[in-house]
């Protein structure tokens, strides 16, 4: 918790502050009052429409329960967030880095805009996975860039795994081809196959995701077992829009929310949770290897309001 905690320091600096001053100062709550929640709120990127939920959800408990005193109304605001997120959230494995039963090996495909931290995340998720005692093999299937499958390399080095690449401007789904009949032939536990993320030609992109999925079923028919979308915090709703493109086209199954260490407005995990329905598995906190914590809604809300 407390590297999650120092992760969003920025989040809880603003949040916590404003809203700790707001509950403070307040006297009676009346309109005034969440008037200026909605504007902290909206502020912290939380959204339009997660604010809205969170302010009726307040005013309808309020009617019920009568209560007056601020530190009462701060735990319901926490409640809130906490029944937004755990909604979504229900059926998340309690180990993150489990791997289903009889799966092997477990195929994870990652996507997302260049920029938002792929290359980085797999990374950490290979180191993740290699120190829990498993067998890791990376996929370079973003052959568009090849500062991409350096920056791949060295990040496969550092994390100790393996990694199949081929030249540049290869054919993907060649690539993935390739890694998924080689983890087999080597015994591996978990495949993250990384893809390209150029956003100026979308729809080439979403075809080429789509046929790598295709392609993979070749080698193993329900692969990949996961496609996870990773997208920038900092970037606030534009991470919801490029999310609907890649929801509709190869139906991302979790998320990862990176560089929330470099903002102040955290709150756009609210707004992208609430948006799209689709649980965050991991949380980026920083630049490291091991700055890759598992998603838990609850510790969340502590992290940042407590
Ligand atoms: P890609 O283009 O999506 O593969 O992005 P990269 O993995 O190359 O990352 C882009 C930049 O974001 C790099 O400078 C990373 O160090 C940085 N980055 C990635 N994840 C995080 C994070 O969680 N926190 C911070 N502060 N920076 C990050």
């Amino acid at each position: 918790l407390k590297k999650i905690k120092d992760g969003l320091t920025k989040t809880r600096n603003n949040l916590l502050e404003k809203i700790s001053n707001l509950f403070s100062t307040t006297k009676i709550i009346d309109e005034n009052f969440f008037a200026n929640l909605e504007e902290i709120l909206i502020t912290a990127d939380v959204g339009v429409d997660m604010t809205n939920m969170i302010i009726s959800g307040l005013k309808e408990r309020l009617k019920k329960e009568s209560i007056d005193d601020t530190r009462t109304i701060f735990s319901f605001l926490k409640d809130e967030l906490s029944k937004i997120l755990n909604s979504v959230h229900t059926f998340q494995n309690p180990e993150p880095f489990a791997i289903p039963e009889g799966v092997k090996p477990f195929v994870i495909m990652i996507v997302g805009v260049n920029g938002v931290g792929k290359t980085t995340t797999i990374g950490k998720l290979a180191y993740n996975y290699k120190s829990r005692g498993k067998k890791v093999l990376i996929g370079a299937a973003d052959t568009f860039r090849a500062a991409a499958n350096e920056q791949l390399e060295i990040w496969a080095e550092r994390a100790g795994v393996d990694i199949i690449q081929q030249q540049k401007g290869a054919d993907p789904g060649a690539v993935a081809f390739d890694t998924l009949k080689s983890a087999l032939a080597r015994n591996i536990d978990v495949v993250l196959i990384d893809t390209a993320g150029r956003l100026h030609t979308k729809t080439n992109l979403m075809e080429e995701l789509k046929k790598i999925k295709k392609v993979m079923q070749k080698v193993i028919p329900d692969a990949p077992h996961e496609v996870w979308l990773v997208l920038d915090a900092t970037t606030g709703q534009n991470a919801i829009q490029q999310a609907r493109y890649f929801t509709q086209a190869v139906g991302v199954t979790g998320l990862i929310i990176t560089k929330l260490d470099g903002t102040a407005k955290g709150g756009v995990l609210f707004a992208i949770v609430n948006e799209l329905k689709i649980p965050v598995k991991f949380i980026g906190v920083g630049e490291g290897i091991d700055d890759l914590q598992p998603f838990d809604p609850d510790a969340f809300i502590d992290a940042i309001l407590e």
